[in-house]
């Protein structure tokens, strides 16, 4: 079965498209946390970080790369902004496909809730 960020990637589900390559997706957060908050995610369906393999190595540099890429389009390199990866229940997943958010626009506060 689909996940939910595939079917986005396959416009079975309709989504705000910030960047998109042969490999990884970037889209709006439906629930944003931040004045800016940009899902990045692989194309291809990885569960969680706890689950990449050593054959996704390319793949895991590419998606951190394109993330700071998307970060410095949408104006946050300056100001600075927040990575998270979410993994598994005690992280806070939701939505079992890898993916990086990006948060900005605001302070953000340490340790996180
Ligand atoms: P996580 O809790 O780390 O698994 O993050 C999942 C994120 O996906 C949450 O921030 C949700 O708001 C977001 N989300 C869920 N459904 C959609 C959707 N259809 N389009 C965009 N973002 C979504």
């Amino acid at each position: 079965m689909q996940t939910l960020f595939e079917k986005i990637a396959a416009r079975e589900i309709p989504a705000a498209i910030v960047y998109e390559d042969d490999l990884v997706l970037a889209i709006r957060d439906i629930n944003p946390q931040a004045p800016v908050h940009v899902l990045i995610f692989p194309k291809t369906a990885l569960p969680r970080i706890a689950e990449a393999k050593t054959e996704d190595t390319y793949l895991l540099g590419h998606l951190l790369m394109k993330a700071s890429e998307v970060a410095a389009t949408l104006g946050l390199t300056t100001g600075g902004y927040r990575l998270v990866i979410n993994n598994g229940a005690n992280g806070g997943e939701t939505v079992p496909h890898l993916h990086v958010h990006i948060l900005g626009g605001r302070q953000m506060a340490w340790p996180p809730g």
